[in-house]
């Protein structure tokens, strides 16, 4: 079975050159406890990754949810598999699974242990992929995020960061759903015409082409911004905080520009304060109680065509570490999933 591993720990930005393939003979099921072997379908390619590749002290806040990758080892990632040996009654083999898989041809899964994702996939009306991305964690991440965290109103002025990628482009499509006017800002123009035309956002720009993002913010939110959803952290904060109207809401979700960069945002308070907004960070894991409600209002807006599944989806183990690698340098339009067969 071959995997993808970390040969060094990353330092700034990461490289295919931090990843090798190595291969390993296939494990065997255990007969004390309830295992399975799953043959891997789709991986997922997630930002979160590189925080767990990097040498953190033992006390940095990223460790603290997401364990340090190992060196050597197989990387732990959500996937979605088929179980081809199967030591669990409630399973068979044949049978379709989403969860903590790995960027590895085959996983070893230990069904008692395994975490609240881990389950088996009952319906075959939408594509295996969808159940890492609009119907996965993105999708969780993208709803708990808006609704909840958001605390959206109909007609609320809406700005979204990294807005043509996988969690992006989902609250993007909630939000007007919703009623909600709402602008998204992304790495090319091409995305930015994805966003308009294709997705349904009011505007969109290209965040690389501006020079002076307080000024940009002024005139594509010239009312102001009632939430703005915050994929990058950075400087894009900073112009957002200063252009959110009173009682605003930030939900900080992820700072993917500060994952590669040591400059952290350093937004003014004092105007957090006058304005009352309200900051909230959050994590998907935080929200599984919500996963049936999600479920369920996904699936009816992907029947009636009200919302789009985005994927971007590369061929083969080999190309993991470049899939990866693209995440951070704005090559994927959508979920990034990597196909193993
Ligand atoms: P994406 O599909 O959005 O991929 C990352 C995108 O980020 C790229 O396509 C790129 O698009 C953009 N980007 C990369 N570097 C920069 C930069 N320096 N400045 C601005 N934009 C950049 O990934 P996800 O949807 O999976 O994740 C989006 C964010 O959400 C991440 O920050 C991630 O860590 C976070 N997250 C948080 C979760 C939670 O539970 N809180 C769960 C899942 C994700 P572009 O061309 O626009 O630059």
């Amino acid at each position: 079975s071959k995997f993808v591993t970390l040969k060094n720990q990353i330092e700034g930005a990461p490289q295919e050159s931090y990843f090798e393939i190595k291969e390993t003979s296939l494990k065997q099921i255990s007969n004390d406890e309830a295992q399975l072997i799953v043959k891997n379908l789709y991986v997922s390619i997630d930002p979160y990754q590189l925080n767990r590749m990097k040498s953190h002290s033992s006390t940095h806040s990223a460790t603290k949810y997401a364990n340090q990758v190992k060196l050597g080892q197989a990387i732990d990632a959500h996937g979605v598999g088929r179980v081809v040996v199967c030591g669990d009654e409630r399973f068979k083999e044949g049978d379709l699974v989403v969860g903590h898989l790995g960027w590895e041809e085959y996983t070893l899964i230990n069904t008692s242990t395994a975490d609240g994702f881990f389950r088996k996939i009952e319906s075959s009306e939408f594509p295996p992929s969808y159940y890492l991305g609009v119907l996965g964690t993105s999708g969780l991440t993208a709803y708990a995020g808006f609704f909840n965290v958001c605390k959206p109103k109909k007609g609320d002025f809406v700005f979204v960061s990294a807005a043509s990628g996988s969690v992006g482009n989902i609250v993007g499509q909630y939000a007007k759903l919703f009623g909600c006017y709402v602008v998204g800002s992304a790495g090319s123009n091409d995305k930015v015409d994805f966003l308009k035309n294709k997705l349904g956002f009011d505007d969109a720009f290209n965040y690389k082409e501006e020079t002076d993002f307080d000024s940009a913010l002024k005139r594509f939110f010239p009312q102001g911004i009632d939430i703005y959803f915050d994929n990058v952290g950075g400087e894009l904060l900073e112009a957002a905080i200063a252009n959110m109207n009173m009682f605003g809401r930030i939900a900080e979700c992820g700072v993917i520009s500060e994952y590669t960069n040591k400059r952290r945002s350093a937004p003014n308070m004092l105007d957090v304060i006058y304005k009352r907004i309200a900051i909230q960070g959050f994590l998907a894991v935080d929200y599984t109680h919500l996963f049936q409600e999600f479920m369920s209002f996904t699936c009816d807006q992907l029947r009636n065509d009200k919302i789009q599944a985005i994927e971007d989806i590369s061929m083969g183990l080999e190309s993991i570490p470049s899939a990866f690698v693209g995440l951070f340098n704005g090559s994927n339009v959508g979920k990034k999933l990597v196909q193993l067969e």
